[in-house]
């Protein structure tokens, strides 16, 4: 083991933004804010990096920008409801050892560093993330790729965080070098907001990692407008695929950025239109200070029924619930199939209209009856 290990995990802060005062010295907040986002800052870390700041200057009130919007801290963000919670998904509770969240049969989270690119104001983990926190210590990444050797029945790790393409390439090179060398994992995913917020970081050196992977490697970014797509994020999306990853999105559908059918569309297309299929649009989770991006399911389940058949069918992600207790992820979706007896169904086109389905195959005759 070489000795720079230690230096490495020492975290390299990105260039960005980290203060009100900085906020406002950039203009993407007023003078006041000073005053009245003390307690935001005290709370909640802020990170906004070159390329997002770029994106959102000269904008005016970029606070109300669905862009600007999901970086600019609020005071609403003090105002924390009782369902609101430090764990929403219960991460802590299926971490067998430190990193590892190990909720489904098949798969595992693998949190490799507490640090960001940027910090998303309704982010899920909030309080598990930031400044404060480090990467994962030498010894508990051993012990974490060690889970993963004794457990047979992992077929896939999730590289998530924090962000794991804020790790050093060396430490990534690693980090990838030796899942590979397990027999049982099969696929790894790479969970990020680097190509978004901060694409700078896709260089040469990080590409040539990635394209080392013998295993597939998937990549999902984080994207929740179609503003984000700018030309350095596609172009750093296009390399990503010529690296050999396949890439996907997932969203947040969020209050004042996409909560309109339009905005969805948007977004969908333009990721289709760029070879990144969206995966997931997940419905807010109830991380602390965050109801002010609330949007009630009834909404979200009739945004998606209105893209349903309108359309391309893949551009339309599955609208998603993390059950609070950590009861894992289910799809909210509408019910277009009701069972009416055996074998009949009513059934519902896009258009909202009614339809019988009689379910025939060579076990049923031509009532619809089971044999
Ligand atoms: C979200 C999540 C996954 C990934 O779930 P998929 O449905 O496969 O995308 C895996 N493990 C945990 C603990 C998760 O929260
Ligand atoms: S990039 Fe992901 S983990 Fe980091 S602050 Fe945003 S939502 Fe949270």
């Amino acid at each position: 083991m070489n000795t720079c290990v230690t230096n490495e995990q020492k975290i390299k802060a990105p260039r960005r933004l980290r203060k009100i005062s900085d906020l406002v010295a950039h203009d993407l907040l007023p003078e006041s804010a000073v005053v009245d986002l003390r307690g935001v800052e005290q709370v909640f870390d802020i990170g906004i990096s070159d390329h997002v700041r770029v994106l959102l200057s000269g904008i005016e009130n970029p606070e109300n920008d669905p862009v600007g919007r999901q970086y600019i801290p609020s005071a609403k963000e003090l105002d924390v409801k009782p369902h609101e919670e430090a764990d929403p998904i219960s991460d802590n509770l299926y971490s067998p050892v430190s990193g590892i969240v190990h909720r489904y049969p098949d798969r595992v989270l693998f949190k490799v560093t507490n640090v960001c690119a940027v910090y998303c104001r309704y982010c899920f983990r909030r309080e598990m993330i930031g400044a404060g926190a480090e990467h994962l210590s030498e010894q508990d990444f051993d012990k974490a790729i060690e889970y993963i050797r004794d457990h047979k029945e992992i077929w896939e790790v999730i590289l998530t965080g924090g962000d794991p393409l804020i790790l050093s390439p060396r430490r990534l090179e690693k980090t990838i070098r030796l899942l590979n060398d397990i027999d049982h994992v099969q696929s790894i995913r790479i969970h990020s907001r680097v190509p978004i917020a901060d694409p700078a970081k896709i260089d040469d050196t990080l590409l040539a990692v990635l394209k080392q992977s013998r295993l597939g490697l998937h990549v999902v970014v984080h994207i929740n407008h179609a503003k984000e797509m700018t030309a350095s994020v596609k172009s750093a999306l296009q390399n990503l695929r010529m690296a050999n990853c396949s890439l996907y999105a997932q969203s947040v559908l969020l209050k004042g950025v996409n909560d309109n059918v339009e905005a969805l569309e948007g977004l969908f297309k333009t990721l289709i239109a760029h070879h990144v299929k969206p995966y997931y649009l997940h419905h807010l989770d109830r991380a602390k200070g965050t109801s002010h991006f609330h949007v009630p399911i009834e909404r979200g389940k009739s945004m998606m029924a209105d893209l349903q058949g309108r359309i391309s069918g893949l551009c339309l992600p599955k609208y998603m619930l993390d059950i609070p207790g950590g009861h894992g992820k289910i799809p909210i979706s509408e019910d277009y199939v009701r069972t009416l007896s055996p074998h009949i169904y009513g059934v519902q086109d896009y258009q909202g209209c009614d339809h019988l389905y009689f379910d025939r195959g060579p076990e049923t005759n031509n009532q619809g009856e089971g044999a």
